[in-house]
């Protein structure tokens, strides 16, 4: 998954001087200053990008900072999306991770309650005013779904955006468990009621700002499926031998396929 580069990350917060060999990353709108050869990106220094704005994280040895710049040499702002198809892991992580953060930060500078401009902390990683006003980096939790039906399991397609077989996918909304995010999306969105809902695995997703986590459940009583067609343009039932795309070492959503396809058959 994106977030397993084989590299230690460091989140932990300080407002750091940018060294201009630190690494910079640059956005503008949902594009990402970037060189790539083969299918391999790298990003500009913080000394060739001209400065650096904000401290970031560590991948491995290297600092990320917030930067500025304008396209130079080799480098060209690049759509968000090309991260999904480059290498190495490391760096993908830290652009998709940047530009979470980058959101943030570009829609937190004035502040939601009395609309005067916000500083930077220095203590911690938020914007705060002097209104009392403290706003930190807003992750919203939504849930994967693998709802499973014996040797089969529910594969949808949205009606727009991410064009391949998915599964059932939600936001949390407030004043709910995932566990009952999972229940209410796998009815709105198919029709289907669920049981035995149990935990897989979580991934950070910086494309969305989310951190998803991944459950699987059992069908309970009809298996007909009835696809919201506001959300989604279809959903069936595959069985293990049907699904014939690969695990792309990226997305929850492609491990728990291939998970689910690798599982012997159960007698159910
Ligand atoms: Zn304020």
């Amino acid at each position: 998954m994106i977030q397993e580069t084989g590299l230690p990350f460091d989140n932990h917060y300080e407002p750091f001087a940018p060294s201009p060999e630190d690494t910079a990353v640059c956005f503008r709108g949902d594009a990402v200053l970037l060189a790539e050869q083969n299918g391999a990106i790298r990003f500009p220094t913080v000394g060739e990008a001209g400065g650096a704005e904000r401290y970031l994280f560590t991948v491995g040895e290297r600092r990320y900072f917030l930067c500025r710049a304008e396209a130079f040499g080799d480098y060209a702002f690049r759509e968000i999306g090309l991260l999904r198809r480059s290498a190495p892991p490391a760096r993908v992580f830290a652009g998709v991770t940047a530009l979470h953060l980058y959101r943030w930060y570009r829609d937190h500078q004035f502040c939601g309650r009395c609309g005067a401009r916000m500083r930077h902390s220095d203590a911690e990683r938020a914007m705060v005013c002097g209104c009392g006003n403290t706003a930190y980096p807003a992750i919203a939790p939504a849930v994967i779904v693998g709802v499973t039906n014996g040797d089969r399991i529910c594969l949808t397609k949205y009606n727009r955006g991410y064009a391949h077989w998915a599964l059932v996918a939600g936001y949390t909304e407030i004043g709910e468990t995932p566990e009952e995010t999972v229940a209410r999306e796998v009815r709105e969105e198919t029709g289907l009621r669920v049981k035995n809902i149990r935990y897989y695995r979580s991934q950070p997703w910086g494309l969305s700002g989310s951190l998803l986590l991944g459950y699987f459940c059992e069908v309970e009583g009809d298996d007909t499926i009835r696809v919201d067609h506001d959300e989604l343009k279809e959903g069936r039932w595959f069985a293990r031998e049907e699904i014939d795309f690969p695990d792309d070492r990226f997305s929850l959503t492609r491990e728990m396929i291939a998970r689910f396809r690798a599982e012997k058959a159960k007698k159910t």
